[in-house]
C-alpha cells in the first residue's frame, strides 16, 4: 500500500493506518465508516483578559467514539494545535483504550495557548474557563467525558478542572472521576504522573525479549546495554529515560527545542534535568557533544528512538537517515505514514504510540475507580495481607528453624499498597497487550507491521461493541 498524497494532515494519517488495517478485519464498509468517524466536535472561542489586554482563545473537545462511555482523553495546551489535530489525537484514544482494554471512547482537547506566556493565575483563568465552556455542552462528566494532561498540561490544570467541575455540580458524591491525572491531595493517584513513561519502558521491554525480533533486526535480546535517545524531556520523555536507564539502557542522546545532545558513554537523565534547570538549556551538558539542531537527535547513532515530544518528527524527509533500529513512540503521531513506510523497508521495527503510550490512559483508568469508589486501592487489604504473610514466616521458621532477617521480612511480608497495584495493574496491562498485537502480527505474513496488527485489535474490540448493542448485528 503506497501512499497516495504526499502530505497527509495529521488526522489523514490516522485514517490512512485505519484503512490500512481495515482490510484484514472483514468488516463491512458501513461498520468501518461508524468506527472511523469523530462523534461530536465541539469549538469555541472565548474571551479573555490578561496584562496584555483583551485576547479571543480558541478551545477544542473532540469525542471520536461514543461505542464505549465514558469518553477519555487528554487537553493540550499548545499554540501549534488545530481542530485536525485535536481529532487525530481524539481517535487514537479510541483505538489506545481498545487495544489495552481500558473501557472508554475515545476524545481529546485543546487550548491554543503557549501556557509559557500566561502567568501561573491567567493559564488557571483559562483553565476554569475552558472547563465551563465543556460544563455548558455537557462535554466534561463522570459518566461523559473525562479528560487528563496532555502537552502543556499536568496535574496543576487538572485540579483546577476537578475543582471548577465540582464548584458547577454542588452535592454531587462522583465529581472527582471527571477528571484524571489530578494530584494526590485533589484525588489523584499515586503513579500516574509517572505512567505513561513506566508504560514505554515496560512495552519496550516487553519488546526487547523476543530473541527472534530482536536477531531480525541485529540486536541482542532485553534491554541491557541497549543505547537510547530521546525527544522531548517532559512527562513522557523524562520517565521514560529515567526507567529505561534504570532498567539497563544507555541514554546516549536527548533533544529538546533549544537543541540536542549526544554522549556514546551515557548521559545521566537527572543530571540533565538538573543542568537544564541551572542553565536554561540542556546544551553544553559536562562530557556531551552539541548536535546542530534539535531535530539532529532523530538521526543520531542508537538502538532505539523514543519520539516523546510532538506528531510529524519522523517524516519521509528524515527518515532515510534514521539510524535506530527500533522507534519506540511515546509521543502520540511522531511518525508520519510516508516516514513509516521508509521505515518499513528499513527493517525498522516501530513500535506504534496507540500501544506504547497508553500506560497513562491505563492508570488514569485506575484513578477515576479510584474516584468512583471512594476508597485508596491496598486500603482494605494491606494489613491483612501483611498479617497473613508474617504468619507464614513464622510457621516456615518454627518447621525449618531458620530465622528471617528483618531486611527479609519487610520483603516477604509486605502488603500491596496503592502503587504496588498500580503498577502490577499497569505492568501486566502492558505486557498482556504487547503479546496481543505481537501475536497477532506473526499469526499472518500479510499483516505488514505492529501498528497494523493493533489497528486490527482495535477495530475487532469495537466492532464487537457495536454488534452487543444490537447495531450492524
Ligand atoms: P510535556 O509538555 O510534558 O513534554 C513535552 C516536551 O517536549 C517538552 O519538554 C517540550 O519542551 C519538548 N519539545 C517540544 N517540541 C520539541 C522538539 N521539537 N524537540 C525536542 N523537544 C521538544 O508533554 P507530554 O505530556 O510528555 O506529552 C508528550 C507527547 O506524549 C505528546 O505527543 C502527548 O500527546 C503524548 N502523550 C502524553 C501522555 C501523558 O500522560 N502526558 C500520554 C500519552 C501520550
Amino acid at each position: 500500500m503506497s501512499t497516495k498524497k504526499p502530505h497527509l494532515s495529521f488526522f489523514e494519517n490516522v485514517s490512512f493506518n485505519f484503512e490500512k488495517a481495515a482490510v484484514f478485519t472483514g468488516h463491512p464498509r458501513g461498520l468501518l465508516d461508524v468506527i472511523k468517524a469523530c462523534n461530536s466536535v465541539y469549538a469555541f472561542q472565548f474571551p479573555f483578559r490578561s496584562q496584555r489586554g483583551y485576547e479571543v482563545i480558541s478551545g477544542w473537545r473532540v469525542e471520536h467514539s461514543h461505542h464505549k462511555l465514558p469518553v477519555k482523553g487528554g487537553i493540550r495546551y499548545s499554540e501549534q494545535v488545530d481542530e485536525d489535530e485535536v481529532k487525530a489525537l481524539a481517535a487514537l484514544m479510541t483505538y489506545k483504550c481498545a487495544i489495552v482494554d481500558v473501557p472508554y471512547g475515545g476524545a481529546k482537547g485543546a487550548v491554543k495557548i503557549d501556557p509559557k506566556k500566561y502567568t501561573p493565575h491567567e493559564v488557571e483563568q483559562i483553565t476554569r474557563r475552558y472547563t465551563a465552556e465543556l460544563i455548558k455542552k455537557n462535554f466534561i462528566g463522570p459518566g461523559v467525558d473525562v479528560p487528563a494532561p496532555d502537552y502543556g498540561t499536568g496535574p496543576r490544570e487538572m485540579a483546577w478542572i476537578a475543582d471548577t467541575y465540582t464548584a458547577f455540580h454542588p452535592g454531587q458524591i462522583d465529581t472527582l472521576a471527571c477528571v484524571t491525572g489530578k494530584p494526590m491531595s485533589s484525588g489523584g493517584i499515586q503513579g500516574r504522573m509517572e505512567a505513561t513513561g513506566r508504560g514505554v519502558f515496560f512495552g519496550l521491554r516487553e519488546a526487547c525479549s523476543g530473541k527472534e525480533d530482536m536477531e531480525t533486526l541485529g540486536l541482542s535480546k532485553g534491554l541491557e546495554g541497549k543505547r537510547i535517545a530521546v525527544q522531548g524531556l517532559g512527562n513522557v520523555g523524562y520517565h521514560a529515560a529515567k526507567f529505561c536507564q534504570e532498567g539497563g539502557c544507555v541514554l546516549v542522546g536527548v533533544a529538546m527545542p533549544e537543541g540536542a545532545i549526544y554522549n556514546p558513554k551515557g548521559l545521566d537523565v537527572d543530571g540533565v534535568v538538573k543542568h537544564r534547570q541551572e542553565t536554561g538549556s540542556i546544551l553544553n551538558f559536562p562530557g556531551a557533544t552539541n548536535l546542530a539542531n534539535s531535530a539532529e537527535i532523530l538521526e543520531c547513532e542508537c538502538d532505539i528512538l523514543i519520539p516523546a515530544a510532538l506528531e510529524n518528527q519522523i517524516t519521509e524527509a528524515n527518515a532515510p537517515r534514521v539510524r535506530a533500529k527500533i522507534i519506540a513512540e511515546g509521543a502520540n503521531g511522531p511518525t508520519t505514514v510516508a516516514g513509516e513506510e521508509i521505515l518499513l523497508k528499513k527493517k525498522v521495527m516501530v513500535i506504534p504510540d496507540i500501544y506504547l503510550n497508553a500506560g497513562g490512559v491505563t492508570v488514569s483508568y485506575f484513578e477515576w475507580l479510584k474516584n468512583l469508589s471512594h476508597v485508596r486501592f491496598g486500603r482494605m487489604g494491606k494489613r491483612f495481607e501483611e498479617t497473613a504473610f508474617e504468619k507464614m514466616l513464622r510457621a516456615v521458621e518454627t518447621a525449618t528453624g531458620k530465622t528471617f532477617s528483618e531486611a527479609e521480612r519487610r520483603v516477604i511480608a509486605h502488603g500491596a499498597d496503592e502503587l504496588d497495584l498500580v503498577n502490577s495493574g499497569l505492568e501486566e496491562t502492558m505486557i498482556n497487550a504487547y503479546c496481543n498485537i505481537r501475536e497477532l502480527w506473526k499469526r499472518d505474513r500479510k499483516i505488514p507491521d505492529l501498528r497494523t496488527a493493533g489497528f486490527i485489535s482495535a477495530i475487532n474490540k469495537i466492532a464487537v461493541s457495536y454488534e452487543e448493542m444490537g447495531i450492524f448485528p
